[in-house]
C-alpha cells in the first residue's frame, strides 16, 4: 500500500534518546516506526501515547545485529508503507571493562550491535532510496568514537566505525539526494548512562564545560533538523552534542 506522508524509522525507539527521536518525527508529521529488542510493554505504551497525540506509528521487534530478522523486518515494512524517507539509526549497547578484562564476547557483541547493526538496517533502504531519490539517514555515533574513553574499546570502536561508514556513505549516495550525518552525544540522562554509579556520572558533569547533562531532546532536535528541510544540503557531517566536552 502506498502512502503520501513521508515515513521515518528509528532503531531502538523504546527508550532514552531513540524515543526522544520517535516522538519528535512524529510531532513533525511523520508516520514513525520504531524498533526494538526486549522491551514489549514499553513499545506497546509508546505506540498508545503516539496515537493518543494523533501520530500514527508501528513498532517491530527485532535485533539489528541478524541480517535476517532485519531484512525480513524491513521488508514488511515496505509492504505495508510503501517507502521509507528516513532512516534513524539509533540502536546500541556497551559493555564497558578495561581491556586487559574484556572478553571476546564483550567486543562482539557491542560491534555487532552497533556498528553491523547500522549496515544491516542501512543496507534494506539504500537501493529503494537511490531510487525515489531521496533519503535522510541519520547514526548515532558517540564522543568515545572521536575521542576514546577508558573502558571503552569496543564501544569507541564501533562509534568510530560509524563514523566512517557515515563519512564513505555519503560520498556514495550524496548524488542520489540522500545526505547521511552522524550525531556524537556525549553524556546524556538515559538508561545507559543511569548505568554508571553516582560518583563516575558526578565525575563526568564536572568535566563538562556546562556542567550540566544533555537531555534526550537535545539529540532528537538535532535529528529533526538533519531530516528535515534545513538539513537539505548538510551531508558526511559528525554533529557533536556535548555540552563542550570535545572542545576541550
Ligand atoms: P538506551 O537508553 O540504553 O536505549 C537503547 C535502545 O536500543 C533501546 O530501545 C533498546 O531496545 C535498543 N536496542 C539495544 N540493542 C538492540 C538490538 N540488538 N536490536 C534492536 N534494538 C536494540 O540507550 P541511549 O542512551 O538512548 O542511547 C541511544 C544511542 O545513542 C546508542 O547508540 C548510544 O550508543 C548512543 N549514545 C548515547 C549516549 C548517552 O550518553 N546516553 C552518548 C553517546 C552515544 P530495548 O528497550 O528493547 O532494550
Amino acid at each position: 500500500m502506498e502512502n503520501n506522508k513521508k515515513v521515518a524509522f528509528v532503531t531502538g525507539g523504546t527508550r532514552g534518546i531513540g524515543k526522544s527521536i520517535v516522538e519528535k518525527l512524529g510531532l513533525d508529521g511523520y508516520i514513525v516506526g520504531f524498533n526494538y529488542v526486549n522491551s514489549d510493554i514499553q513499545a506497546n505504551e509508546l505506540e498508545k501515547d503516539l496515537l493518543s497525540k494523533g501520530i500514527e506509528s508501528f513498532s517491530v521487534k527485532f535485533d539489528v545485529s541478524n541480517y535476517e530478522e532485519t531484512e525480513k523486518a524491513f521488508s514488511e515494512i515496505y509492504e505495508k508503507y510503501g517507502h521509507i524517507d528516513v532512516l534513524v539509526n539509533n540502536a546500541g549497547i556497551t559493555r564497558d571493562k578495561l581491556f586487559i578484562r574484556m572478553k571476546e564476547n564483550d567486543f562482539d557483541d557491542v560491534i555487532d550491535i552497533n556498528l553491523k547493526g547500522v549496515f544491516n538496517c542501512t543496507k534494506q533502504v539504500v537501493r529503494k532510496m537511490t531510487k525515489q531519490k531521496y533519503g535522510r539517514i541519520i547514526n548515532m555515533s558517540s564522543l568515545a568514537g572521536l575521542v576514546g574513553n577508558i573502558g571503552q574499546v569496543n564501544y569507541s570502536a564501533s562509534k568510530a566505525g560509524v563514523v566512517g561508514m557515515t563519512k564513505t556513505l555519503a560520498a556514495e549516495l550524496g548524488a542520489y539526494g540522500i545526505t547521511v550525518n552522524a550525531i556524537a552525544p556525549g553524556f546524556i540522562k538515559t538508561d545507559m548512562t543511569d548505568a554508571l554509579s553516582d560518583k563516575i556520572q558526578e565525575k563526568i558533569i564536572e568535566s563538562v564545560p556546562m556542567k550540566s547533562v544533555g537531555l534526550p531532546e537535545d539529540i532528537s532536535n538535532m535529528v529533526s533538523y538533519l531530516a528535515g528541510d534545513y538539513g537539505r544540503y548538510i551531508t558526511g557531517q559528525v554533529i557533536s552534542i556535548d555540552g563542550g566536552l570535545s572542545s576541550i
